[in-house]
């Protein structure tokens, strides 16, 4: 049977928006001393907008660059290509869409080979990328994408997300009540050292690709961590399942949902320390 005071709990939390689909996770809550939070979408809000576009082959213009990105994007589903999409002035037909998990996605639009790609994914396939405001808009905070035809660099986009207003308090309150704060993040490590500097975290571990997130997991606790992990995006679906509370929010995927102990329906990474604090008050009434 459930004690009185777990099910009183899990009533309050659920008037919250705090669904607690594992009694045994919301135990383990109360002993959690380090949280992951995935960033985008997470401590951000996922909603990218256009800021800058760079173009480095002057056969084409501003607008084309976006249009040959956004033709790509509007096959994905990642809030990046959202993003493009939104703000493209047209989009063409594309062939053979392909996603580059974690690096981007490709196609065949007007018969060339079009891929919109994360800096890392240069940098595996040798590009060299020296243009200076590169540099310049990673260190504001912006994700940069490149687009390649024929896997020849021909133009960037520069895109900024919001960080959600309640994440730079839920992370100070989580450590004034003793919790370790990490961002786990596929971004750039410039963009995530922008974002952490923003909201105060303790630790930044960026450029993970989507197979690799469960892993950092396992590799933190095995510092003698009792972990937490927020995310909402399908690439998140494994870290949640590794972590020992795996947390997901409200407007994330199905995959991540449905993988999680705990799903903060707000959406608010302030309803963390909440459920933190309801699960130590909940058993040290018990103990
Ligand atoms: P996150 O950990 O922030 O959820 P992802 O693992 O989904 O990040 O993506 C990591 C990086 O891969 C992004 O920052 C971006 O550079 C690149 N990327 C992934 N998917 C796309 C896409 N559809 N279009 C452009 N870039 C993408
Ligand atoms: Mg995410």
């Amino acid at each position: 049977a459930v004690p009185l005071v777990v099910a009183r709990s899990t009533a309050i939390a659920a008037t919250n928006g705090l669904l607690i689909r594992d009694r045994t996770a919301f135990e383990e809550a109360r002993k959690i001393n380090a949280i992951i939070f995935d960033k985008t979408g997470t401590l951000t809000k996922g909603e990218f907008g256009i800021t800058d576009t760079l173009v480095f082959d002057t056969a084409f213009t501003e607008d084309e660059v976006i249009a040959y990105a956004a033709s790509i994007e509007a096959h994905s589903e990642h809030p990046i290509a959202q993003g493009i999409v939104r703000d493209a002035p047209e989009t063409w037909p594309v062939d053979k869409f392909k996603a580059i998990p974690g690096k981007g996605a490709e196609g065949v639009v007007k018969d060339r080979n079009v891929k919109v790609v994360s800096p890392g994914y240069l940098r595996d396939q040798g590009l060299v990328m020296d243009d200076p405001r590169f540099e310049t808009l990673s260190a504001q905070g912006k994700t940069v994408v490149f687009v390649l035809i024929e896997e020849k660099l021909i133009g960037a986009i520069a895109l900024a997300d919001i960080i959600r207003e309640e994440s730079a308090s839920a992370i100070s309150q989580l450590q004034a009540m003793g919790i370790r704060c990490i961002m786990l993040t596929g971004d750039n490590k410039q963009v995530a050292d922008w974002v952490a500097k923003e909201i105060g975290l303790d630790e930044v571990i960026a450029e993970v690709l989507p197979e690799q997130k469960a892993e950092k997991v396992r590799e933190i606790q095995s510092r003698g961590l009792i972990v937490a992990m927020i995310g909402d995006g399908v690439n998140d679906a494994p870290a949640l399942a590794q972590a020992n509370v795996g947390i997901a929010i409200g407007a994330g995927t199905d995959v991540a949902i449905e993988t999680a102990d705990i799903i903060l329906v707000r959406s608010s990474p302030s309803d963390v320390v909440a459920i933190i604090g309801l699960a130590r008050a909940t058993y040290s009434k018990m103990m």
